[in-house]
């Protein structure tokens, strides 16, 4: 049974049964029978589709805002903006896939000779609640416009989100079956999996997640994807204008309530200026409105699910016993839900978890670097490679840094980490591998085809 609970106040909002292993099969025929008509269309027709799917994105912008509040606890205001954000990646590549996809001609020594991209087939979408919609539609707007079909099997907290994605799809005029939610829990994916019909999977979660994921289909041969965690630095340096880095780093640190895979997690500041970094940010964090995420002037929600949070508050209390300083929040409060609020940790040292783990909430780590190739070398210092950001005046040494010394897979500068559909997005080390929006994005799930005319 797959349940819905309301984060706020831990109601039971509803449950689902989960599909059996014929209900399964039966889907996953279906999927590839739409496929198969799928493929033969071209982009003038699928387009219009995908643009359709933006206009009913919009449309029901409002209550998939209040349905995610409810499932997961994001404020109503963060949902609507993430809605937007859908519809934003399906105008992209309604636009652009036909562009992206076209044939490119390579000269040989053949009288013709070019490289055609294909689709796959059935795509299985292993996705993470956080971001319900938008981790969901920036795999599946590509894949269908490249010519695949989709199953999703969503977090399981998050049913409801699922189903109406799937009827986005359904009222934007897609052929039935050609997106389709798999009501399950984690311990069928493998059989998922391992179905002939499934051609490659892509998982957007946490690391032992991606690990189960990434063996079982390795053990089948089929491709992954994976978009993983992350521990994002972000670095500031002694001529950082704390005027923006520091507003900047709070807002990144507490997106989504601090449950984001690219929020700023550890804050590496050179010494100078950690003192006053350190002042200003727990001033603005202090001012942060925890409230009802269906409430507008809430900054954030509750966390998406109490033993999330419990796991988090444990994270805090060990990296407090090991020495970090408490500045801000840190103590659960006395109501039913999985409140936490906006937390901050400094003196935080190799060993804690705060330092080596992902915080997964509300909580900032404040690491000390002596100077520059210290701080350099302390953002580096992690398991995770997402994202990293890097604060200076010098807009040439900032570039610099991002571009040749950061190891992440998105490295900003003067600015929040944050994806765009023009810009690739993904990760190195144990935050994942494959890419996921622009060209690179839709170029994962296809064919890549090599013809050769003599
Ligand atoms: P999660 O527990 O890994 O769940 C993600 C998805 O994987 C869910 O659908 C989950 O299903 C499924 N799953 C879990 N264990 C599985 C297993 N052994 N085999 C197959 N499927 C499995 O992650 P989460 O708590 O929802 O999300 C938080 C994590 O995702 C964080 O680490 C965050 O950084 C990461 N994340 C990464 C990105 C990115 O783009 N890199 C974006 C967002 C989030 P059930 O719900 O049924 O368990």
């Amino acid at each position: 049974m797959l349940q819905s609970i309301n984060p706020t106040n831990d109601e039971v909002i509803r449950e689902y049964e989960e599909l059996t292993e014929q209900e399964i099969a039966s889907v996953l025929q279906k999927s590839q029978t739409a496929f198969e008509q799928w493929r033969e269309t071209d982009f003038s027709h699928r387009a219009p589709l995908m643009k359709k799917a933006a206009e009913v994105l919009r449309d029901h912008r409002q209550e998939y805002a209040e349905l995610m509040a409810r499932e997961m606890g994001k404020p109503v205001l963060g949902g609507r903006s993430e809605v937007e954000k859908c519809a934003w990646v399906c105008e992209y590549y309604a636009e652009h896939a036909e562009s992206f996809l076209a044939d490119q001609p390579i000269e040989t020594d053949a009288s013709n000779s070019f490289v055609a991209f294909q689709p796959l087939g059935v795509v299985l979408a292993v996705m993470p609640w956080n971001f319900p919609f938008w981790q969901v539609f920036r795999f599946a707007a590509p894949g269908l416009m490249a010519g695949n079909a989709g199953v999703l099997k969503h977090a399981s907290n998050v049913t409801g989100c699922a189903l109406a994605i799937e009827e986005v799809f359904r009222e934007a005029g897609f052929p039935e079956h050609l997106f389709r939610t798999l009501k399950i829990s984690s311990s069928k994916v493998g059989r998922v999996i391992e179905h002939p019909i499934v051609k490659a999977v892509t998982l957007t979660g946490s690391v032992p997640a991606g690990k189960a994921v990434a063996q079982k289909a390795g053990s089948v041969l089929k491709k992954t994807v994976l978009e993983l965690g992350g521990s994002d630095p972000y670095v500031i340096l002694e001529d950082a204008d704390l005027d923006l880095a520091v507003p900047t780093c709070v807002n990144s640190r507490l997106i989504n309530s601090g449950q984001s895979c690219i929020a700023a997690k550890r804050f590496i500041v050179v010494d100078k200026v950690r003192e006053e970094f350190e002042q200003r940010f727990v001033d603005i964090m202090e001012q942060k409105t925890m409230g009802d995420p269906m409430d507008e002037g809430s900054d954030i929600g509750p966390q998406a699910r109490t033993d999330l949070r419990d796991e988090l508050h444990g994270q805090v209390e060990q990296s407090i016993k090991q020495g970090a300083q408490c500045l801000l929040g840190g103590k659960i409060p006395g109501q039913k839900g999985a409140w936490y609020p906006p937390t901050v940790l400094a003196n935080v040292k190799p060993g804690m978890p705060a330092y080596g783990e992902e915080l997964f909430g509300p909580v900032a780590s404040i690491i000390t670097a002596k100077d520059e190739d210290d701080a350099i070398r302390i953002a580096n210092d992690s398991r995770f490679g997402l994202g990293a950001a890097v604060f200076t005046r010098d807009a040439e040494k900032g570039t610099h840094i991002a571009a040749e010394k950061l190891q992440a897979g998105c490295c900003f500068v003067n600015s929040l980490v944050k994806s765009d559909p023009r810009l690739p997005f993904g990760g190195i080390r144990e935050s994942g591998y494959g890419r996921e929006l622009s060209h690179f994005g839709i170029k994962e799930f296809v064919n890549i085809k090599t013809v050769y005319v003599k």
